[in-house]
């Protein structure tokens, strides 16, 4: 990090800050220009508060040079991580299509999803028994019960099964799902995060609507700083002007965030989208870009499905991606 101060910086408060960030434990390098000065700070910086020093009136401007998040960082950790999902691997040189519905609705739907998944290439299977819904007259699932028929897919298939927890009173119901989906709406919800770095859960933890990539990888820190390691991104869209698509898929998010992190990197199209003849080419772009996953909303009658219907795959189309991203795979940025 580096700390400029304004021309003609009072001295004494100039000595009083250098005073403060050494008691912070941090080596400073002075460089004093002609006109300016520049402190350059030589340490652990994750702990310094960034807008404090920028407000102090001898500042002219902050910078940081080194990431704020150690953990997450590919820096410090040079190997890609692989996490291990009930005997799925995800990470490194694996490649994992997630999918299944937006929601749970059925034993049967899910069941019958489930098996059409999995014949054709998906290695993990998701539903969501909690949902986040922009109205809170439209269908909220089936909270427990759903985990309960996700249990129940589970056992059919034997695919790992990913959920999303909307609050921590739910997390007691989550001790056999074996991923838990952090959506978009709670990446920066820390309390939960937090809580959730002290379980021993893969989490897969999207972006949140307007979260740049460091605050995403910020709030993989959290997780990983609570002691649990094992995080996947999932990029899902971002709400930009464009209002054609449901979000805009950001495929630059997929190199940059496995040139930052060594953790696993998934795309999410379906999100991103909104609307299911997308899904197909964006999915190809994902993996192309190096993804290390995808995660695919399929649904056995979109029409009539409670939750996303518009941007849900039937099975045969999911074959139809699935196929076609197996295809380009040994061209992807990933195996380069
Ligand atoms: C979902 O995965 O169904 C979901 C609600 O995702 P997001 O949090 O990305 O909107
Ligand atoms: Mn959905």
């Amino acid at each position: 990090m580096v700390v400029l101060l304004k021309k003609n910086a009072d001295a004494n408060q100039a000595e009083k800050l250098k005073a403060w960030l050494k008691s912070q434990g941090l080596d400073i390098h002075v460089s004093e220009g002609k006109h300016q000065t520049i402190l350059g700070l030589v340490g652990d910086t994750s702990q310094v508060d960034i807008d404090l020093i920028r407000a102090l009136d001898i500042v002219e401007d902050v910078k940081r040079i080194q990431e704020p998040f150690k953990n997450a960082n590919r820096k410090f950790h040079a190997e890609d991580t692989v996490i291990d999902i009930s005997g799925v691997k995800i990470g490194g040189g694996s490649f994992n299509i997630i999918a299944g519905p937006c929601s749970v609705e059925s034993e049967e739907q899910v069941c019958a999803i489930a098996e059409k998944v999995k014949e054709y290439g998906a290695t993990m299977f998701r539903g969501g028994a909690f949902k986040p819904r922009t109205s809170p007259y439209s269908f909220q699932g089936l909270g427990a019960e759903g985990i309960r028929y996700l249990m129940k897919a589970k056992k059919l298939t034997g695919m790992p099964v990913v959920s999303e927890i909307m609050d921590l009173s739910q997390l007691p119901l989550f001790d056999e799902i074996d991923v838990i989906q952090v959506g978009a709406r709670n990446m920066q919800n820390f309390t939960m995060l937090k809580e959730l770095g002290k379980t021993r859960k893969p989490i897969l933890l999207k972006r949140g609507l307007s979260a740049t990539l460091e605050e995403l990888l910020m709030s993989a820190e959290y997780i990983m700083s609570s002691g649990n390691e094992k995080v996947i991104l999932c990029e899902r869209g971002i709400r930009t002007f464009e209002t054609y698509t449901r979000n805009t898929l950001d495929i630059t998010a997929i190199p940059v965030l496995k040139s930052l992190s060594h953790l696993p990197v998934v795309a999410d199209p379906s999100h991103a989208t909104g609307i299911a003849r997308l899904v197909r080419p964006t999915a190809l772009a994902a993996a192309a870009a190096g993804a290390d996953g995808l995660l695919i909303e399929v649904h056995n009658n979109p029409e009539g499905a409670l939750c996303d219907g518009p941007q849900s795959l039937t099975p045969g189309a999911f074959k139809q991606l699935a196929e076609s991203v197996f295809k380009i795979l040994p061209y992807s940025e990933k195996f380069r």
